[in-house]
């Protein structure tokens, strides 16, 4: 299995598609999912090129998990969330619809289920609000 630079979350690296920025450095980028599964649903990406967990970088690994856990907490903080549900997936067997490496960060309420996959496309101006609300809860 090889790594196809015209996947979509590739062209949001070089931009040439619109996301909901919430955070970037030197290894990873996170953004609001387009069709969350809660309020908040966001994911953290590595910069370099992964098709999924099995064949990323250690470093860039390392480096994704320090930003998912400083975003699950800012998430939490910025909805008010009882929980936070991480996912990833790696090849269509497993779900994995995009195959550029990412971890899904889902905030979670008490008693309130999760939206299915694939669901509703959230609005831009809800999702640009959205990243703001986690970026000001990052400590
Ligand atoms: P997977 O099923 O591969 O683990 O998750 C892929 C995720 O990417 C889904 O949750 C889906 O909503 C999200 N997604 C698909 N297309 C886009 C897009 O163009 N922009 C953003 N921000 N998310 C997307």
């Amino acid at each position: 299995m090889s790594y196809d630079d015209q996947n979509i979350f590739a062209k949001i690296l070089r931009r040439e598609l619109p996301a909901a920025i919430v955070y970037e450095d030197e290894r990873t980028a996170a953004f609001m999912d387009i069709m969350p599964r809660s309020p908040g649903h966001c994911l953290v990406i590595p910069k370099a090129h992964a098709r999924n967990l099995l064949d990323c970088d250690e470093a860039d690994l390392a480096a994704c998990m320090a930003v998912v856990k400083k975003l699950s907490g800012a998430a939490m903080r910025a909805f008010g969330a009882d929980g936070v549900t991480l996912l990833q997936a790696n090849e269509s067997a497993a779900g994995q619809e995009v195959f550029h490496l990412h971890f899904h960060i889902i905030p979670r309420h008490d008693g309130e289920k999760l939206k299915p996959p694939a669901g509703e496309m959230e609005s831009p101006d809800v999702l640009m609000a959205n990243a703001d609300k986690i970026r000001a809860a990052m400590e």
